[in-house]
Formats: C-alpha cells, sequence, structure tokens
C-alpha cells in the first residue's frame, strides 16, 4: 500500500537532494499505462533510455491498491490486456490475476530494472533553454528528495489520488459506534463474520463487493441514492472455450476475442447514442429474470440517466442478483437522513442497522498526479489549457500523458496512445528537433473552449466534481478528447503530425 515518509525525514527544502540523473523518457506510473508505454517505447525505440517512478512500493496502480473483496475487472481481459499480450484466463479476472499478467510483461520485457518504487514526483519544470525536464521526487521510504532530468515525460499516472479516497461527511457519522470504512483502504485483517453491512453506493465497487461478502456477513444492504446499470455477462466467454478446446494458438484467440469484445461494446455504444430507450429495455429485460420474485425494479434498478452517461456496472454471472435471490443482500433506495449509533437512517424514516459501513462514494480525481508543473519558470494552470488528442496540452512541450476510455477498456487506448508517441518521437528524431509543443494555429483563433467531458456525453461523479480543475478541450481537432475508440482507432494512427499544431524546434 501506499507508505508515507519516516518521521525522521528531514524538514522539506532543508536535505540535499541527490540527482537521479538523465534519461531520455521518464515515466511516471507503474499501472496498467505505465507498463504498457514502456513496452511499446522499448519496442518502437529501443536506443531511448528511460526509468518508470511509481509512488507505491510495488507496480499495478489500480489494482495493487485496491484491496476489498472480490475486487476485479469489469472489462473483458481480452481488451483491457495489451493488444501484444495474449490473455489466457478467463474473460473477467480477479486483481491478482491482472497483477501476475502485468508481472509477466515486466519479466518478458525486462523492465523490473526500470522501474523505481515508492518514488513520488512533486514537481516537473520545462527549459525550453535547455531542452530538458527537471523531475522533483521524493522517496516514499527513507524522504530522500532526488532530481531527474529528461528529454521527455510520459505521464501515466491514472486519474485518482491513490493515497485519498473521496470520502464524503454525513450528519451524524461521529456517533455512529461501528465502523466506517472506503473499499480504497481495506483492511488486511477485517472480519465480517456475523456483521451487518451497509455499503453506501451502487456503481462497480458496490456490485462487485457485496456478492464477495454476502456469504460472511450476517447481511449486506446496499445502500443508493440512485441506481446504476447493471449488464451480467458470462465471466467466461463460450467462444474462448470453443477456440481454446480446439487448440488454436493464444495469439489468434486472444485476438479473435478482443475483436469480438470491440464489437460488442461499439455495438452498445451505438445503441446508446442512437437509441438509449432500447439499450435501456435490453438492460433493463437481461436483469430482470435474475432477481428475486416481487423485486421492485422501478425504484432500486432504473437509472435517471441515458445508459452509458455512466459506466455501466459489470455483474459477471449475475452474482450481486443471486445474492438479491438468496436474501444474504438487499437493497435500499433512499438518502442519507443520518448515522445514528447502531446504523443509518433514511429519509423514509427506516434506519438500518450497522455494524459496519462501506463507502464506495468513488475518487477524488488527480490531475497529472498532482505535479507541479512550470514551463520555463511559470507555473502551469492546467484550466487554461486546452488538450491535443487527449494525448498532450497545448503549451507543454515534451510531455505525453495516457488517459483510458471510459466505456471500451482502457488498455485499448494506452496502446493508441504509445503508438502515436513512438511515432512522434521517430519523427522528431528523423528530423533533429529536440521540442515539440502543441500550440494553436491562426485558424483555431475563433476555437470555442469546452469542459474536458461533455456531461451529456459522460457524466460520472467523479469527473464531474473535477471539471473545475481539469484542463479543457476545443471544438475541432486535433483539441479534442473523443472518448470513443471507434472514432480514435481509425483517427490516432493517421493523425498528421504535420498539421501545424505541433510546433518542433
Ligand atoms: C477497482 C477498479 C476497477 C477498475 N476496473 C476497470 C476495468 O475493468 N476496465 C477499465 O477499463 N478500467 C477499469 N478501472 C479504471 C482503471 O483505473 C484503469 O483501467 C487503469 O487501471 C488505469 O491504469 P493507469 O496505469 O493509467 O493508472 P493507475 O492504475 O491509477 O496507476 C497509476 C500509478 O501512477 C502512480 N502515480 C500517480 N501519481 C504519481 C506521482 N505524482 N508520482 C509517482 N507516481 C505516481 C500511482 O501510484 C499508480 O501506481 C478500474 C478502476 C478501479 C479503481
Amino acid at each position: 500500500m501506499m507508505t508515507t515518509a519516516p518521521a525522521t525525514a528531514p524538514a522539506e527544502g532543508t536535505e540535499e537532494i541527490q540527482d537521479g540523473g538523465h534519461v531520455d523518457v521518464i515515466i511516471v506510473g507503474a499501472g496498467v499505462s505505465g507498463i504498457g508505454a514502456a513496452h511499446h517505447l522499448r519496442d518502437q525505440l529501443p536506443d531511448r533510455t528511460f526509468v518508470i517512478l511509481d509512488a507505491q512500493d510495488n507496480r499495478g496502480g489500480t489494482w495493487w491498491t485496491h484491496r476489498y473483496p472480490g475486487v476485479r475487472s469489469d472489462s473483458d481481459l481480452f481488451t483491457y490486456g495489451y493488444r501484444f499480450k495474449p490473455w489466457r484466463g478467463p474473460s473477467i479476472a480477479a486483481a491478482e490475476q491482472i497483477l501476475a499478467y502485468l508481472d509477466e510483461v515486466i519479466d518478458e520485457d525486462e523492465l523490473g530494472q526500470y522501474i523505481r518504487y515508492q518514488h513520488r514526483v512533486t514537481a516537473a519544470s520545462w527549459s525550453t533553454e535547455d531542452r530538458r525536464w527537471t523531475v522533483d521526487v521524493t522517496r516514499g521510504d527513507t524522504g530522500q528528495r532526488l532530481r531527474f532530468t529528461t528529454g521527455f515525460l510520459w505521464m501515466c499516472q491514472g486519474y485518482y489520488n491513490h493515497a485519498k479516497p473521496y470520502q464524503p461527511r454525513w450528519e451524524g457519522m461521529d456517533r455512529f459506534q461501528g465502523l466506517v470504512l472506503h473499499p480504497q483502504r481495506w483492511p488486511e485483517d477485517l472480519d465480517l463474520a456475523g456483521k451487518r453491512v451497509v455499503v453506501i453506493g451502487s456503481g462497480a465497487t458496490a456490485a462487485t463487493l457485496i456478492p464477495a461478502i454476502a456469504g460472511t456477513a450476517k447481511h449486506v444492504t446496499m445502500l443508493q441514492r440512485s441506481p446504476s446499470y447493471f449488464f451480467a455477462p458470462p465471466t467466461t466467454h463460450e467462444l474462448a472455450v470453443t477456440l481454446r478446446a480446439l487448440a488454436i494458438p493464444e495469439e489468434w484467440t486472444h485476438e479473435i476475442l478482443r475483436r469480438q469484445y470491440i464489437a460488442q461494446t461499439d455495438l452498445l455504444a451505438q445503441l446508446a447514442l442512437e437509441a438509449p430507450g432500447d439499450l435501456h429495455t435490453f438492460l433493463m429485460d437481461s436483469v430482470r429474470p435474475l432477481l428475486p420474485e416481487g423485486f421492485d425494479v422501478d425504484k432500486h434498478l432504473t437509472p435517471r440517466y441515458r445508459p452509458w452517461q455512466q459506466r455501466i456496472a459489470i455483474v459477471p454471472d449475475g452474482d450481486l442478483f443471486a445474492a438479491l435471490r438468496e436474501g444474504t443482500a438487499s437493497i435500499v433506495t433512499d438518502t442519507i437522513e443520518t448515522f445514528t449509533e447502531h446504523g443509518i437512517k433514511v429519509s423514509s424514516g427506516e434506519e438500518i442497522a450497522a455494524d459496519v459501513v462501506v463507502t464506495a462514494t468513488g475518487f477524488n480525481m488527480s490531475v497529472l498526479g498532482d505535479v507541479a508543473f512550470t514551463v520555463d519558470d511559470e507555473p502551469v494552470d492546467f484550466t487554461k489549457h486546452v488538450t491535443w488528442r487527449g494525448i498532450m496540452i497545448n503549451g507543454l512541450p515534451n510531455m505525453a500523458y495516457v488517459f483510458g476510455y471510459f466505456r471500451h477498456s482502457w488498455t485499448l487506448r494506452v496502446d493508441l496512445v504509445s503508438d502515436l508517441v513512438g511515432r512522434l518521437l521517430a519523427h522528431m528524431r528523423d528530423n533533429g528537433a529536440t521540442m515539440v509543443v502543441p500550440a494553436l494555429r491562426p485558424q483555431d483563433s475563433d476555437m470555442q473552449v469546452r469542459p474536458w467531458s461533455d456531461p451529456e456525453n459522460f457524466n460520472a461523479g467523479y469527473v464531474m466534481r473535477s471539471q473545475h480543475i481539469l484542463f479543457k478541450q476545443g471544438d475541432r481537432e486535433p483539441w479534442t478528447h473523443l472518448l470513443e475508440h471507434e472514432q480514435e482507432r481509425e483517427i490516432l494512427p493517421a493523425a498528421d503530425l504535420d498539421d501545424g499544431s505541433l510546433v518542433y524546434l
């Protein structure tokens, strides 16, 4: 888990700063994005020197941070896995299976030697004169400060604060006699046997956690303010079973299943846009037969938003619904009025008894790892900048970032972005450029600036809570952050690196 600087660490600014050395590329983050980026960098530009810096004490990012019972993907692993490494397991995978897959990539690519754990990047300063970033790091284990320099900064830091989950406060929380915890900080030794558990939330985390603890706890109540969409696919895809039984090479199975899942997600995304009513009916009809008799579908499972304005929560093999049928879990849809000594009172007047309350309330978004950026001594205020294709930011030289898809698997974008960054670095080499910076062109002078995420398109709580600190997008390419894989898989490989929106020096 995250470590903090030891109590003996010298006061900030008084200690000696160690020289971390110079590399061609610094990758920040050793999660799915950082490991994927490193693979592609080695593959496409094997002569480049690089390091991967991560604040945590191990690899995996999200899959290392989250340790609550049942933690797993809700994407299929054929698309959540990289394009270059076949996935050999079931479609939906547990965190430890994903970590084992990442370990194999690290071993096969011999990436371990380049990863520096317990290295939190606190600041990054670009100097045009020196054509380099100076990157300040604080070690989590010793408190030691280090300074690296690099020609290119590749931010693979994910989108949320790993140390501080989003934890709203409710009236009366202080008098509650039981335990309140957030899934992002799950205690290793927590025993829920015989306990009454209330899980606040209706998203993927609640849907994952509840069936995993329902057999152990006395009872689990999912307490939601409003419902989410659920979809209950099988954990294992029949086609994968068939292809494996035929001893088809794993590379082929991986590619075939990838195409199958991409096509399925494309179809769902298209339906969400063009016929949201039909998709709503389809999703409702698909879960109805899995529910206990007399279950109030309208109240507990009918969301207030269009399908896919937020992620659809996956319930593999319908496990959450099995817990509802068995009576080990139930759903209350209401607003919290107050915590009491022994539970939670909701607006209807009902008091839900609880020994443990789990706040599955989501994340605090971080903008580029909460790193303090400066460009030629000017602090960067991201809210005044726009994205270049959701990969770079205007006015920030020699810096790329990875932000994955909301609807398709995150990793599909890691592969696409890595290809573009590799192409960009090769283009600079071939043209003798040492600096590239996205800059608005004369024809962009009338460009309308829009929020980073259009709420009409995607409005998950953590995104909406953070729009005011995020950079923006424009009304035209390449100043847009397209959230759709079906567009980007065509656009990014063909993107013109000489269309005037990238200035090379
Ligand atoms: C429980 C859970 C389940 C999910 N399931 C899916 C799924 O099924 N499909 C899907 O597409 N997405 C899913 N997501 C979204 C998920 O975050 C992404 O899929 C993906 O893991 C992000 O990878 P990443 O490497 O970009 O970022 P992260 O996994 O967040 O890793 C970033 C790493 O960067 C490090 N870091 C950050 N800032 C700094 C800094 N300043 N200095 C040094 N290091 C830093 C962090 O310590 C971390 O280790 C899920 C998220 C959660 C929380």
